[in-house]
């Protein structure tokens, strides 16, 4: 198995890499080291170049790997054409969509934090953030209100204001998000601190069935 070092886990902020390719598919190779975020469970992929050539995607080989393994190999699909085994390549990630992917990211862990604390919360039944909103479905004992989707939103401001740092620690192997007394598992790419989010607005649409699905925009992108 050729394992991808996952650089963006330590360096979100980074945008430039060297790394070795160790194997090449039909219309992707893996890397031995990545700032690309793969497409995985919640959260878009990065985009960006390889040695000049655009990346189109980017995946975990197995999902069965990326619960075993933190290192799964990562598949960068480009045109292969000129690349060969062992070359080492320069990659550099559009980092204006990674920044507002981690914002956004960042601003759905305290929406799920806030939310979750209400009397009407029941679950969390899905979420997939992309750089231009998160959206998140919750199932919920009584529909958001307009007011309460108000009160919410300035729940998530004012916490925003107050400029916590936003750190991970593992436990059995598990990487935990933590921010203030908030901790939650996530492998995900965030800001580092909650100031660096910026102001959110809220959206929220009934899916039916106690589905609320709440949408994230960042007010000042
Ligand atoms: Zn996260």
């Amino acid at each position: 198995m050729h394992n991808t070092q996952r650089l963006f886990d330590e360096r979100p902020e980074e945008s430039d890499f060297t790394a070795s390719i160790v194997f090449i598919g039909d219309d992707y190779i893996i890397l031995d080291r990545t700032l690309f975020y793969p497409l995985s469970g919640n959260q878009q992929c990065d985009s960006g170049e390889i040695n000049g050539k655009s990346v189109n995607n980017v995946t975990v080989e197995s999902e069965e790997h990326e619960k075993l393994s933190m290192h799964a190999p990562i598949r960068h699909y480009l045109d292969i054409q000129g690349l060969t085994v062992g070359q080492d390549v320069h990659g550099n990630i559009d980092f204006l969509k990674r920044r507002k992917i981690m914002k956004l990211h960042a601003a759905s862990h305290l929406v799920e934090h806030f939310i979750s604390q209400s009397p009407e919360f029941i679950s969390v039944e899905g979420s997939f953030v992309s750089h231009e909103k998160d959206r998140t479905d919750y199932k919920l004992s009584a529909n958001l209100s307009a007011e309460g989707l108000i009160s919410l939103e300035s729940q998530v401001n004012d916490f925003i204001d107050i400029n916590q740092p936003i750190t991970f620690k593992t436990h059995n192997g598990l990487r935990l998000w933590v921010c203030a007394d908030i901790i939650m598992p996530c492998c995900g790419t965030h800001v580092g601190n909650t100031q660096d989010i910026g102001v959110i607005k809220l959206s929220r649409k009934n899916k039916g069935k106690g589905i609320n699905r709440i949408e994230i925009t960042l007010v000042n992108e």
